[in-house]
């Protein structure tokens, strides 16, 4: 082996990983990361561009967060590489001393990129600003999230649509397996940053078997599981999760990319995944819909003229203790203020379920928690679906 190739698979990842109590498959641990502490299972909120939408960073500390996502894409669009360089990295520039994971761009490219195609050297794309064909290559995503100094940076992975052909996801699978070399070997080991590989493979068990493989042989601090929530049945959706963390090392976080409806952190949170990522609870916040315990509530200005509850009773965020729904649909689609105060609840709500979901398993209580949970979320046992029955059962809790 080279020593350059030797050097680099040496590399101390500055990450430590302590697990403190279990359930079953669920695990509630602390990642300790450059930027402090991270308690899991733990729901990230995504600044696309490095801050949240409509919720100050001061608010955020406030909320508890201790990681943020930003999107490697956007960030190294602007404000670009020579700023961050310039700062020191995007903590500096933004003024956020906690943890900040990002992605790879890679996903941006396919989802929003017109004509992204997918070869050995990387993600070929349209720029959007002039039209001319860029590439984003392991090496430049590596570049840029070096500049970006991300505590957790990901390994550009070839993206593909789980609903995929069997060809192109076997294709998809084994160059990610290639390219997480090329992310390591570009990977400035000077930087204090961690880099985790992504499990592909579809809703194919043996595909994710061969990702599985070629990924945790390369001894990295943090695996993620990607390619899901991509459309596919939510019976096949659990089942790989569960077939995922079955076989990722134990002693290693885990990430489930894009997940971010309060069911689905339940229920993969019970099935042992550490870390959640979704834009929805913020993207929905802006269209008036908020996460209430008894489910999703759209805010109505005409229906909700006179009511003076709060979105939730049991809430008591910064939105809840103030403001009634009468008020809040007023404003809804006139005023900032309203997705401003929409976004904070919805944030709170996920912060507030991982860190129950935590203590429940703390104490030994995991199953009671996810009972009460899920049946005031469906308003009773019939209204259940099975695909949640069924992965609750492989977490060993049963709703009865
Ligand atoms: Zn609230």
């Amino acid at each position: 082996m080279e020593p350059r190739k030797r050097a680099k698979l040496a590399i101390k990842w500055p990450l430590k990983f302590t697990i403190e109590g279990r359930y079953h498959r669920a695990r509630a641990s602390t990642i300790t990361l450059p930027h402090g502490e991270v308690q899991t299972p733990v729901y990230m909120p995504v600044g696309t561009k490095g801050a949240i939408k409509g919720v100050t960073f001061q608010q955020m500390r406030e909320l508890g967060c201790q990681i943020l996502l930003g999107n490697t894409y956007h960030l190294g669009n602007y404000p670009g590489t020579e700023v961050l360089d310039n700062f020191s990295g995007l903590h500096n520039f933004e003024g956020w001393d906690r943890n900040i994971l990002t992605d790879s761009g890679g996903f941006q490219m396919v989802s929003l990129l017109k004509l992204a195609q997918i070869t050995e050297e990387g993600v070929e794309f349209e720029s959007p600003t002039d039209g001319s064909r860029m590439l984003l290559t392991p090496e430049e995503s590596m570049r840029i999230q070096n500049s970006i100094g991300a505590d957790i940076m990901m390994a550009l992975d070839d993206v593909t649509n789980p609903l995929s052909t069997k060809e192109r996801l076997e294709e998809a699978c084994h160059r990610t397996t290639r390219w997480i070399d090329r992310c390591i070997l570009a990977h400035n080991p000077s930087k204090p940053q961690n880099l985790f590989g992504i499990v592909q493979g579809g809703l194919d068990a043996s595909l994710r078997d061969i990702s599985l493989e070629g990924l945790i042989s390369k001894n990295l601090p943090g695996y993620a599981i990607g390619g899901l929530a991509g459309g596919e049945a939510k019976e096949d959706f659990w089942k790989i999760v569960a077939h995922c963390t079955n076989k990722l090392p134990w002693e290693k976080p885990r990430y489930l990319m894009g997940v971010g409806y309060p069911i689905d952190l339940l229920v993969c949170s019970c099935l042992g995944v550490d870390m959640f990522d979704c834009v929805f609870a913020t993207r929905t916040a802006r269209f008036g819909q908020v996460f209430t315990k008894k489910g999703f509530l759209r805010l109505r200005p005409e229906e909700m003229k006179s009511d003076l509850s709060p979105l939730d009773e049991s809430c008591n965020c910064p939105t809840c203790i103030k403001y009634t729904k009468s008020f809040l649909s007023s404003l809804l689609h006139k005023e900032q203020t309203a997705c401003h105060l929409l976004s904070i609840h919805n944030i709170y709500f996920l912060f507030t379920l991982m860190r129950e979901i935590r203590e429940a398993i703390l104490s030994g209580e995991l199953e009671e928690y996810a009972r009460n949970f899920v049946l005031e979320w469906f308003n009773g046992v019939e209204n259940v679906p099975n695909w949640v029955k069924e992965a609750l059962a492989e977490a060993s809790i049963t709703l009865n």
